[in-house]
């Protein structure tokens, strides 16, 4: 047997509740593919509604027992979960590759970032503090106590099938929340390996329970009527986030959203731009572009276009396309068919409007869902490419002339997560940060992601943060007890 063949026979696919492996209560199941291939490479147990409630009674049991445990002891669970992911990295890494499409390069550095965030969700988790102080009219004290939210619901996407799960359950478990977890239905092995990881390391049934399922409303919907449920923290698309906000209205339950994006990526003309074309790799070609922070729209000072867009096409061009989990492998496949119909499709409405193809532009023929690295010049103003997000790996270019048309244009779109610019002037610097109407900034960088930074967006992009001091917050609940003198 293969590796893969290996690594597959020995991953668990049944659901996750109350600290064990189990079968729907409806039965049934549904493929997992990967997508280099087509082919099935699990069949995963498909949970129903019955599941999600059966869960989230288990949550609600343990509930109270966790928020009492110590902090410390909390955060020594954490810990040893972020030194079995460590340990468990080649596993981790192939399945990631196998059902997700990524590089194996890529997809170990996504367990080291995504463990990286149950070792600082550890360190938070002994960390939470509260307030104390007198009442300026004097007739009293205010003490302010930070608590657990309660048992939350947490729907990860695809692209980062492990480190969009450990971003929330390392906030929710350090904060002392349990928590549920709907993986996406293309990539759910991940998650269901790491629910026996945090079992191993030590984590009392019925903290985390992990619910597969190939329909998703299903399951969720649910468990958001429920009023038990306190809290939904989503990673996924725009249109996905709207619907869960209007549900969890109902309950007044509370909300994180990482939403879509639509990244510009700005090249002054005083950038350094050798520096620009690397940090453009990154934004551009991490996860393949199947990321929110991906850049999706470069605008680029006239005079360094060309220059620019030189050198960016001989880099994109170059790489070389194929399995993940093959050596010499640049840049693997799309998640499937319907997300390489929707790149097909901005690229040739791009197209058709005059945009000039500089390299690539057509989906990969044979098995698997690949499409050509590719990139686009003098894109026309109203093609669809400049205001939907791509998820894939084509870069788009359009050039400017003045640094308010380049702020002006960047910020000409509905979502608000990520943006990136270079520059050497450190005035211009100071002053497009603050210009740009976006949750983050990269400036002279490619990549931003970081577990001790937060992470969110700001317009249609989400709500609240993930990681950084910020992310626990979204967890905790505030208090204020008033005390007399
Ligand atoms: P994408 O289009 O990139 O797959 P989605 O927003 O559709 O992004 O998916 C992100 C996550 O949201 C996945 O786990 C998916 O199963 C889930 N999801 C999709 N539709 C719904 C829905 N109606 N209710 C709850 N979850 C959903």
């Amino acid at each position: 047997m293969s590796t893969i063949d290996h690594l597959l026979a020995a991953v668990p696919t049944r659901l996750w509740i109350d600290g064990e492996a189990t079968d729907p209560a409806d039965g049934g199941s549904f493929s997992v593919v990967d997508p280099a291939t087509g082919a099935v490479v699990a069949e995963v147990a498909n949970a129903s509604g019955k599941d999600a409630i059966r869960a989230l009674d288990a949550a609600c049991r343990a509930q109270r027992d966790w928020a009492a445990t110590p902090p410390r002891q909390r955060s020594v669970i954490l810990r040893r979960a972020w030194e079995l992911v460590i340990e468990r990295t080649e596993d981790l890494a192939l399945l990631m590759t196998v059902e997700m499409g990524k590089t194996l390069t890529e997809s170990v550095g996504e367990v080291a970032y995504g463990a990286e965030f149950l070792r600082w969700f550890s360190e938070e988790a002994v960390r939470i503090g509260g307030r104390y102080t007198e009442a300026p009219a004097g007739n009293g004290r205010i003490l302010v106590t930070k608590e657990p939210v309660g048992p939350c619901l947490a729907i990860t996407p695809w692209n980062f099938p492990l480190a969009m799960g450990t971003r929330k359950i390392g906030a929710a478990l350090a904060a002392g929340c349990t928590m549920i977890v709907k993986p996406a239905e293309d990539t759910p092995l991940t998650m269901l390996l790491l629910a026996e990881i945090f079992a191993e390391a030590g984590l009392p049934a019925g903290v985390l329970s992990v619910l597969p399922t190939a329909d998703a409303a299903a399951v969720t919907e649910p468990l958001i009527a429920d009023p038990r449920l306190r809290k939904v923290t989503f990673t996924g698309s725009t249109r996905v986030g709207k619907l869960l906000i209007e549900q969890s209205a109902r309950q007044v339950q509370r909300t994180s959203m990482e939403l879509g994006g639509n990244a510009p990526f700005i090249v002054f003309d005083d950038a350094d731009l050798e520096a620009a074309v690397a940090g453009a790799m990154a934004a551009k070609m991490r996860n393949g572009g199947e990321a929110c922070t991906a850049a999706n729209r470069f605008l680029v000072h006239n005079a360094v276009r060309e220059e620019f867009t030189a050198a960016l096409t001989a880099r994109i061009g170059a790489l070389r396309v194929g399995p993940g989990y093959e050596a010499d492998t640049d840049l693997g496949p799309l998640i499937n068919e319907r997300q390489r119909a929707s790149v097909a499709g901005l690229v040739a409405d791009a197209v058709a409007g005059g945009a000039r193809v500089r390299t690539g532009g057509h989906a990969v023929a044979g098995p698997g869902f690949f499409f050509e690295p590719t990139v686009l010049d003098e894109i026309p103003a109203d093609a669809r490419i400049l205001r939907e997000e791509i998820f894939g790996p084509v870069a788009a270019i359009t050039g400017f002339d003045t640094e308010d048309e380049a702020v002006a244009a960047a910020n000409s779109t509905e979502y608000g997560l990520a943006a990136y610019f270079y520059t050497r002037d450190l005035d211009r610097a100071l002053r497009v940060a603050d210009a740009l109407e976006s949750g983050m900034v990269g400036v002279n960088r490619g990549v931003i992601s970081d577990p001790a930074a937060p992470f969110g967006g700001v317009k249609q992009s989400g709500l609240g943060s993930e990681g950084g001091t910020e992310g626990i917050e979204e967890y905790l609940v505030t208090k204020y007890i008033a005390l007399t003198n």
